[in-house]
């Protein structure tokens, strides 16, 4: 269930031209035989992620003069008429004429969804006219360039935003993306964007995880500054998972408590078993998860798996360093517990980490800046003219190997969901691309659009 898009404009704007460009072919329309009218036809087209079709409204100024007037008009309104959007083109080298603003006005009142686009952007003395594109009333005009490519991506990431991203990406789509989850660096690139707006007024998902006695229910019972839950040292006391519901700073907060990962000496197997199974659980709810760790010893195992686990989840992770009152030297500490996070967590690099004391609430303030801030981070979406500007600049400084006596080629990339940032490399040979490479990207990405400390998702596909 693809979408349709119109390309409209007035003669010799350039839409045979674009045309070409998206449904990848030469149609030999602008040589075609004048006084003939066409058909107006559909061709399926491809922009980087993009698979839609394009209607060819094209060769219908060739028609006699007489007539031509009447005509263009009547296919215009057809084929705008069929479109689910309409990337309508002027000329940023012309300015805008008068026969742009009537088609401008046609395209106005059919109430469609419009991508305003001025060509030929790349002369010289196209200023003007692109800022006087702005005047087709059809809000910013992107700046393109059919004919040499330039300002494409903007283009794709313009009609996304007019279309809105549940028609661009038809579910099929998703799950193919998925099933491609095999290269990919860490586990798969997860669910359907669901909801791929950040929303302030959702409440934000926390989870509060860690090893037993790490002060997870002291920290939750300090947050939502009332005694909700009993802590102490009896095991199994708050071994399922309850949610409390409350706010910080105005923002809306629903945080998971799971006893789940409690492993303590006296616990019988069984409900052992069901709390490891409540820790997956809370983690797989939460947005970002909360890793509590005991300051006076922290790292154990454990505390690592928890965290590779929410990792490979595609979940936020950020730890808190609990007990920081019993650090007699905290600035040295400090300094050695966050480089030992960068050493012993690189798949995720940057994770936030904040001293605490659930005891006494100092740290909390910082905390919670620290979880909203990641949920941010973890929300981010880059357009796609900044990534590939960058990758611009990665593939002339430290392009990919060559494998097998043969250079990878990668063409674009696409920033294909949130939550966490999922990217689609276009290349040649995708199943050749070597690891080292993907997280070499991984980290340039990383540090270039500022995602510290979030999974973040590469996956290499093939280009046509
Ligand atoms: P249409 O009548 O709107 O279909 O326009 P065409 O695609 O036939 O293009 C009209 C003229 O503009 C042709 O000579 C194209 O080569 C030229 N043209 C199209 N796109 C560009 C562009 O991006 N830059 C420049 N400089 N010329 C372009
Ligand atoms: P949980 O098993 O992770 O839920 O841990 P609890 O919240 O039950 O805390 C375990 C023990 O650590 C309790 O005796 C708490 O009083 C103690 N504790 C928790 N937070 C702090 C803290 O910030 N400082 C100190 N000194 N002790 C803490």
């Amino acid at each position: 269930m693809s979408f349709k898009v119109a390309i409209i404009g007035r003669p010799n704007v350039g839409k045979s031209t674009l045309f070409n460009r998206l449904a990848g072919k030469k149609l030999a329309l602008v040589d075609d035989t004048p006084g003939v009218t066409r058909d107006r036809r559909i061709h399926p087209a491809k922009l980087y992620d993009l698979a839609f079709e394009v209607i060819d409204t094209a060769g219908f100024e060739t028609a006699a003069p007489e007539t031509l007037q009447g005509r263009m008009r009547e296919q215009t309104e057809k084929a705008i008429d069929e479109a689910d959007l309409v990337i309508f083109l002027v000329d940023a080298r012309a300015g805008l004429l008068p026969d742009d603003k009537a088609f401008a006005d046609i395209v106005r009142k059919s109430g469609k969804p419009v991508v305003l686009a001025a060509n030929k952007a790349e002369s010289r003395g196209s200023e003007a006219g692109l800022l006087e594109a702005w005047e087709a009333g059809l809000g910013e005009p992107v700046p393109i360039s059919a004919e040499h490519g330039q300002g494409i991506p903007d283009l794709r990431d313009a009609i996304v935003e007019a279309l809105g991203e549940e028609r661009c990406f038809p579910e099929e789509e998703d799950e193919e993306f998925a099933a491609e989850s095999g290269v990919l660096i860490g586990e798969d690139i997860g669910d359907v964007d669901a909801e791929p707006a950040y929303d302030e007024a959702k409440p934000l998902r926390i989870a509060v995880v860690g090893r037993p006695n790490a002060g997870k229910s002291t920290l939750i019972n300090t947050l939502i500054g009332e005694e909700r839950l009993l802590t102490g040292p009896e095991a199994g006391i708050t071994r399922d998972s309850i949610s409390v519901d409350w706010d910080w700073r105005g923002r809306r907060i629903k945080l998971f408590d799971t006893a789940g990962m409690r492993r303590k000496a006296k616990v019988q197997e069984k409900l052992e078993k069901l709390s490891v199974a409540d820790g997956l659980r809370a983690i797989k709810f939460a947005e970002v998860v909360v890793v509590v760790l005991d300051s006076t010893i922290p790292f154990e195992k454990q505390d690592l798996q928890i965290a590779d686990l929410i990792i490979r989840e595609g979940r936020a992770p950020v730890i808190a360093f609990n007990k920081w009152d019993l650090i007699d030297t905290p600035q040295q500490t400090l300094a050695e517990l966050r480089e030992a996070t960068e050493r012993l967590l690189p798949q995720a690099r940057g994770i936030r980490a904040v001293p605490i004391s659930a005891e006494t609430g100092r740290g909390l303030d910082k905390l919670m800046e620290a979880i909203i801030e990641t949920h941010r981070v973890w929300n981010r979406r880059i357009s796609t003219g900044r990534l590939n500007r960058w990758l611009e600049g990665i593939l002339a400084h430290h392009p990919p190997p060559a494998v097998a006596g043969r250079r990878l080629k990668v063409k674009y990339v696409t920033q294909v969901k949130t939550r966490p940032p999922g990217f689609v490399l276009s290349m040649t040979r995708p199943e050749a691309m070597p690891q080292s490479y993907l997280r070499y990207l991984t980290n340039s990405l990383r540090e270039s659009f500022d995602m510290p400390g979030v999974p973040i998702r590469i996956a290499p596909r093939a280009s046509e």
